[in-house]
C-alpha cells in the first residue's frame, strides 16, 4: 500500500511524517538522517541535472548567492517572481516542487509515497493555496488536500494530549504567522477563527540581528558590513545561527569580517528582545484581533499551544505567560507536529474520500477523530447596486462567503446586467471584509460573455462553495441562457495555469533530479 502522508512546506524548513499501521504519525527522516530539511535550492554549476535540497543547498549559497533559493514560500502564487538560472526562469511553484520532490523521494524509501496533504499558513488566500498544491502536482504527488497549519499542528495535539476547552495557537514559524483559536474535547476539535501575517517569522527576527551586526561595524569603522549579496547570504545565516544561541544563552560574542577590517561584537539577549519588540508586538495586536473575532476574554483561554521553531525565543514564552496567567503548552515538537498534524489529516481525507485506500489499522485508529474547520477569509463579488438616496450606482463589494462559517458550505446571490445589449460582464472574485473593493484583495477578475440582444436586468447567480480540502470553487450562471463561468485559482501566466497545464509542467519537471 502507498505510504499516506502529510507535508510542512515551511518557509525555513520542511517535513513529511506518514502514518503508520495503526494511524499514528511519525516524521520519516531525510536522506541525511534529519527529520527536518532546509527550505533551501541550490542550482549546482558543474553538475547541470544535480539539484540541491537542503542542508547543502544552505551551504552552497554562500559560496554563490545567485544560483541559490531560500524562503521561496514567501513569494508562492506570485505570478512575477522569477529565478532565472541558465536561460531558463524558474517560478515559486516550481522552485517549491523540487523541495517537495526531495522530500517525496526521501520519504519513499519503505513504500511510495502519493496521498498527501501539504499544510498551508491559516490565512493564506486561494492564489497561495491554488499554487501550493500546484507545486505539490508538480513534484509527481497527489495532493489529496490543503490544510492550514495550526489546525495540523492542533490535530495533533489533540490526538497526543489530553484537552478540553478553548485553545489559542499561536505559531511563530520561519516566514508567517497565524494565530488560531479552536475548541477541543478529546478528539474532537471546531475551529473557531484564525488572523495571521504572512510577511511575519522567524526571517524577520533575523534581519534584526543583521541590522544589530550593520549597526556596530558602522560605529567602528563608519562603513558597512554589507557590500555585496555573499556578504548578504553569510551574515543572514551567522545571524539566525546567533538568534538561536540566545534562545539558550544571555549573549553571543561574534568577530565581524568587513571590507575595512574586523570587530569583535556581543549581542545580549536584553539588546535583541528590545530590536525584536515591534516584532512581537505585532503578534500581540493580531491575538486581540483573534479574540474579539472569537467574542473571548482572555480568561476563556484554557491552554496556549505554541507551534513554530520561532516559538523557541523566551521573549515568546515569557509575553504569552504574562498576557494569559499560565505558561504556554510546549509540550508538542514545535518543529515536527504541523507534519504530523497534516498526515493525520490525510488519513482524514482518505477515509472520507476513498476508504478502500485505508488500511484496517489505519482507519481504526483515526475512528475517533473529528475535525470541523472554518473557512478563513470573507469572498465577494465586485458589484454596482442603485444607491437609495441618489438614485446613482455604486461600486460596492459584496460578501457572498463569510469568514469562520464552518465547512463545507455554499452560498449563492443573484445580481443583474446593468445595460440593454450588455454582451459580458467583467467578474471579480474578492477576499476580504470592507464594502469598498479598493480595501479588497481581488484574487480573479475574468470577462463573462453573454448573450446579445437582451435587456438590462438579466440575472446572474453566484455560487461559491469552500469545501472540506480548504479549497473555493466559484460559479456564475447567466440564468435565462444557462451559460457558465467556473473561476479556477491560479498563479501561472497571466493567472491561466489550468489543471491540464500544470499536468504537462509536471512531465516536464520530471526531468530534473535533485539530491
Ligand atoms: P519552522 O518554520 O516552524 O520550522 O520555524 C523555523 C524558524 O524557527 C526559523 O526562522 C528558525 O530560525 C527559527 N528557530 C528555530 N529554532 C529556534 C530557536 N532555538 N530560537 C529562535 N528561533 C528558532
Amino acid at each position: 500500500m502507498n505510504t499516506i502522508a502529510g507535508i510542512d512546506l515551511g518557509t525555513t524548513f520542511s517535513a513529511l511524517a506518514r502514518l503508520n499501521g495503526i494511524g499514528r504519525p511519525e516524521i520519516v527522516p531525510n536522506s541525511e538522517g534529519e527529520r527536518i530539511t532546509p527550505s533551501a535550492v541550490y542550482f549546482d554549476e558543474e553538475e547541470a541535472g544535480a539539484i540541491r535540497v537542503g542542508l547543502e543547498a544552505v551551504n552552497c549559497r554562500q559560496l554563490n548567492p545567485d544560483r541559490a533559493v531560500r524562503w521561496i514560500k514567501r513569494h508562492i502564487g506570485d505570478k512575477n517572481w522569477k529565478k532565472s538560472i541558465d536561460n531558463r526562469d524558474w517560478t515559486p511553484e516550481e522552485i517549491s516542487s523540487l523541495i517537495l520532490k526531495k522530500l517525496k523521494q526521501d520519504g519513499s524509501i519503505e513504500s511510495p509515497v502519493e496521498d498527501v496533504v501539504i499544510s498551508v499558513p491559516a490565512h493564506f488566500d486561494e492564489v497561495r493555496r491554488k499554487a501550493t498544491m500546484d507545486a505539490g502536482v508538480l513534484a509527481g504527488l497527489n495532493v489529496i488536500g490543503i490544510v492550514n497549519e495550526p489546525v495540523a499542528a492542533a490535530l495533533y495535539y489533540a490526538t497526543t494530549q489530553q484537552v478540553n476547552g478553548r485553545v489559542l495557537a499561536y505559531d511563530l514559524g520561519g516566514g508567517t504567522f497565524d494565530v488560531t483559536i479552536l475548541d477541543i474535547d478529546g478528539q474532537n476539535m471546531n475551529i473557531v477563527c484564525s488572523q495571521g501575517d504572512h510577511a511575519l517569522g522567524g526571517v524577520d527576527f533575523d534581519k534584526k540581528i543583521v541590522e544589530l551586526f550593520e549597526q556596530a561595524y558602522r560605529d567602528e569603522y563608519n562603513e558597512e558590513l554589507i557590500q555585496n549579496e555573499q556578504d548578504c547570504a553569510k551574515y543572514e545565516d551567522e545571524a539566525e545561527d546567533v538568534k538561536k544561541t540566545l534562545s539558550r544563552r544571555n549573549s553571543v560574542r561574534k568577530i565581524l569580517y568587513g571590507a575595512a577590517g574586523s570587530v569583535r561584537v556581543e549581542i545580549t539577549r536584553q539588546q535583541y528582545e528590545e530590536a525584536v519588540e515591534s516584532l512581537i508586538a505585532r503578534t500581540e495586536i493580531l491575538i486581540e484581533v483573534a479574540l474579539e473575532e472569537a467574542k473571548s476574554k482572555v480568561s476563556d483561554i484554557h491552554k496556549v499551544l505554541l507551534v513554530g521553531g520561532s516559538t523557541r525565543m523566551p521573549i515568546v514564552r515569557r509575553r504569552l505567560q504574562k498576557k494569559f496567567g499560565f505558561e504556554p503548552d510546549i509540550a508538542v515538537n514545535v518543529d515536527e507536529c504541523v507534519a504530523l498534524g497534516a498526515a493525520i489529516h490525510a488519513g482524514l481525507t482518505l477515509l472520507r474520500d476513498a476508504p478502500e485506500k485505508v488500511s484496517q489499522g489505519i482507519a481504526s485508529g483515526l475512528k475517533d477523530v473529528q475535525l470541523r474547520d472554518v473557512c478563513n477569509h470573507s469572498y465577494g463579488t465586485i458589484c454596482a447596486p442603485i444607491d437609495e438616496e441618489t438614485g446613482k450606482h455604486v461600486i460596492r463589494n459584496v460578501i457572498i462567503l463569510k469568514k469562520n462559517t464552518l465547512l463545507p458550505c455554499e452560498e449563492t446571490q443573484t445580481f443583474y446586467t446593468m445595460s440593454d445589449g450588455q454582451t459580458e460582464l467583467q467578474v471579480s472574485i474578492t477576499q476580504g471584509e470592507d464594502e469598498d473593493p479598493d480595501y479588497v484583495n481581488k484574487i480573479a477578475t475574468e470577462i463573462f460573455a453573454l448573450p446579445d440582444n437582451r435587456p438590462a436586468n438579466q440575472p446572474i447567480h453566484v455560487q461559491y462553495s469552500y469545501d472540506v480540502n480548504q479549497r473555493m470553487h466559484c460559479r456564475f450562471l447567466d440564468a435565462e441562457s444557462g451559460r457558465t463561468l467556473e473561476v479556477d485559482f491560479c498563479a501561472g501566466e497571466n493567472g491561466k495555469l489550468k489543471k491540464s497545464n500544470v499536468e504537462q509542467a509536471a512531465q516536464e519537471m520530471d526531468a530534473f533530479k535533485v539530491q
